[in-house]
């Protein structure tokens, strides 16, 4: 079977799953092959809300100036969420992590990168900083974070407050109500916001968007997704287009296919059908801006990367499924409006996984985005041949299609 005819298979099996109005989610953490009921993993190796404000404000100060953090809005439990910039290019690249608050490496990821390139007087990162402007927004869902889950900390009566035109519209498909071992979001509710961006930046809620499904973009409902549209918007009126928006996510633990080795990192440049193909006609006002080629110039270079480093984990990534239809992810909505878009999906949630491996599985984080970083800065990601994505080797996914 050729690898294409493979992609198609796997893909419509996501793809049927992701259609269900249900929050499929629930299960794939639930009841997860391999999950260990009733073990608690430690994660003290990872930040609280708390922490990350006191370290980026120390990064800022010791970076004296070259490093600015602002508040850029408010969490629905009015925790901040922070831009940290740094770099004064043309070239700007948004780098957000996160936004599950059970997935933790990007922000130890993230900042390790803003203290070393915000510090660093050597040569070429100057020259860097002069290339390109990197704006992170680390733990965009800090309630979650505080939870150590994937939704955040917010009832409908709270959406509908914010937005009175939806009284009488039914929840949206990704309030998660349920309990399970994990969590109880039945006392405590809340919405898996990489499900609530919508491409139209502007677009206001409405009764009849409500309650959709995953194949419909999200509404701008939840205080996070607005703080990152609104960061989002606001480097497009500056700068005119984000050139780069990567995402930094956890997954299951998997094989990569055809071996036994197993997966360290899944990347991936596809969340929505082109706007450009039969599939993707409803996006088509932004087939124009859309650029998957660059999307994945963007995924071979995090992959180059890792690669360079020879014989070692860092060497065990493979490509997450490919042909989804994901509009109401930040990834789906921001490639829609002509961000070359990356997604990472680092191995094992802290439910299952705690902070196994954190120092590795930072570091594999860390590389694969100074790949995109230094690519971009230099040009040469522009003369990568894009197709080349597709010989990242393929996940073995077949135990679980919970996306
Ligand atoms: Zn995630």
């Amino acid at each position: 079977m050729t690898k294409k005819n493979k992609l198609a298979l796997l893909c419509s099996s996501v793809v049927l799953t992701a259609g269900l109005a249900a929050p499929v989610y629930a299960d794939s953490h639930g009841t997860n092959p391999g999950t260990p009921i009733n073990q608690e993993y430690s994660i003290n190796g990872f930040i609280s809300h708390e922490e990350l404000s006191n370290k980026l404000f120390q990064i800022e100060k010791s970076s004296q100036g070259v490093v600015d953090v602002e508040v850029a809005g408010y969490s629905n439990q009015n925790r901040e969420i922070y831009t940290a910039t740094v770099g004064t290019g043309d070239k700007v690249l948004l780098l957000q992590s996160e936004i599950h608050g059970n997935e933790k490496t990007g922000t130890a990821a993230l900042l390790n990168m803003l203290q070393n390139i915000g510090s660093s007087n050597s040569p070429e990162m100057k020259q860097l900083r002069e290339e390109v402007t990197i704006v992170a927004m680390p733990m965009v869902n800090p309630d979650a974070t505080e939870l150590n889950r994937r939704g955040n900390d917010m009832a409908w009566e709270d959406v509908v407050k914010d937005f009175p035109q939806l009284e009488d519209a039914q929840p949206s498909w990704n309030y998660y109500t349920y309990t399970n071992q994990y969590w109880d979001y039945a006392s405590q509710p809340g919405f898996d916001v990489n499900r609530d961006f919508n491409p139209n930046l502007d677009y206001e809620p409405q009764a009849v968007d409500f309650p959709a499904d995953s194949t419909h973009p999200g509404w701008y409902i939840t205080p996070e997704a607005q703080t990152v549209r609104d960061v989002y918007k606001g480097l497009m009126e500056e700068h005119g287009k984000v050139d780069v928006f990567v995402d930094l996510h956890h997954q299951g633990e998997y094989y990569v296919e055809g071996s036994d080795d197993k997966v360290t990192l899944s990347i991936s440049g596809d969340f929505i059908p082109d706007p450009n193909s039969e599939e993707g006609e409803k996006y088509s006002e932004y087939a124009d801006t859309y650029d998957f080629e660059f999307s994945r110039q963007l995924n071979v270079a995090a992959y180059d990367a890792l690669q360079d480093r020879g014989d070692s984990p860092f060497d065990n990534i493979t490509l997450y499924p490919q042909n989804l239809n994901l509009p109401g992810t930040a990834l789906g909505s921001f490639a829609l409006n002509g961000s070359g878009a990356v997604l990472f999906e680092v191995t094992g949630q802290t439910q299952s996984y705690g902070q196994k491996k954190r120092g590795q599985l930072v570091k594999a984080v860390e590389l694969g985005v100074y790949g995109i970083i230094d690519q971009v800065a230099s040009g040469d990601v522009y003369e990568i041949d894009a197709d080349r994505y597709y010989d990242i080797p393929l996940t073995d996914r077949d135990q679980d299609y919970g996306f």
